[in-house]
Formats: C-alpha cells, structure tokens, sequence
C-alpha cells in the first residue's frame, strides 16, 4: 500500500446514531449518482476508491483563470473575454465565493491544443465561452437518496455494467 492511500479510513465516515450533520462534496454526490455499492463502501466502511492521476495542468489553469477574473471582479468590470463574446455582464461578487471554490464547485472547461508542431515544454489553449443551462432539480433528491442508502443496514449491490468489481471478485477467488 502506499503512502497517500489507506484502504481502511476511520475518519469521516457516516454514523447512522450521530445527530451530527455529515458533511457530502460535490465528487461525494457524484459518486453516489455513479454508483451506490461505492458510495456506501467508501462513506459507510471508510475503503474508498484508489486516487487517478492528479490533473495538475487543468488546476493550474483553472487557478490562472480565477485569479484572472478577480481582478475584473474587484473592479466591477467586464473581463475581456467577455467583451470579445458581447456578454454584457460583470464576474458576479458574492461573500461565499472562496468557499465555493474550496469545495471545488462550479463549472470548468479547458482543451490543450494538439496542432503545434512539438511540445517544446510548452501547452497552448484556445479560450473560448461554452453556454451552459443548469439544472439543479435532481440535487435534492438525490442528496435524499444518498443519505438513505448511507442509513441502510445493507451495502448496495454492484452494477452489473461496471468491469471493476468483476475483475475484484475474479482477483479476489486467486487469493493473496
Ligand atoms: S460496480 Fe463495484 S467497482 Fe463498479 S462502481 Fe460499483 S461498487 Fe464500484
């Protein structure tokens, strides 16, 4: 096992006898959406799902970005890609922002150019606005959903289109 990743956590976990709110992340909902059977393991049993690859580039871009409409937004002005796309609007101030970006909500978007000739220790983008319509109608009920399944007695069962945990029951049947 290494040393970033611990297959039995015993913190933040969901006590179905605590009074005390349980505190659920974006990604957290996101994976109940995904699947329930790995919600529960991770939240309930405290095994969560191995770490991927840190996405350092897309953070870097995405803190460059903010700091970038900052700027604009202290200022009460148009950043100027905005102007480019005739958006007749200011970044919106508002006191829970940072908190916001702490628990890494909101929406991203950012695509490294593959036309260049070579890498030459370098990426370049094209910025572009992409229009989006939300929809926040499923969040509550699905935050309902989680919650009663983390209250269950019985862990969920797996999804018969995910390969994961075919292969960890094939795995698991060669023993250690
Ligand atoms: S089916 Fe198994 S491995 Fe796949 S997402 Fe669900 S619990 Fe996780």
């Amino acid at each position: 096992m290494s040393d970033y990743y611990h297959a039995h956590r015993t913190r933040n976990l969901f006590d179905p006898k605590s009074k005390e709110p349980f505190r659920l992340s974006r990604s957290g909902l996101d994976l109940f959406v995904n699947c329930p059977r790995c919600f529960y393991i991770d939240k309930r049993l405290g095994t969560g799902r191995p770490p991927g690859f840190p996405f350092s580039l897309n953070s870097a871009v995405d803190h460059l970005l903010k700091k970038e409409f900052d700027i604009h937004r202290a200022k009460n002005k148009a950043h100027p890609l905005m102007k480019k796309y005739g958006i007749a609007a200011v970044p919106v101030a508002h006191k829970d922002l940072d908190m916001w970006r702490e628990n890494f909500q909101g929406i991203r978007y950012c695509n490294g150019r593959k036309d260049r000739e070579a890498f030459d220790a370098k990426l370049e983008f094209d910025v572009t606005l992409i229009a989006c319509k939300g929809d926040d109608a499923w969040v509550e009920p699905a935050f309902m959903d989680a919650r009663a399944c983390l209250a269950a007695s019985k862990i969920p069962k797996a999804s018969d289109a995910c390969d994961y945990c075919a292969y960890a029951a094939a795995a698991g049947e060669y023993g250690k």
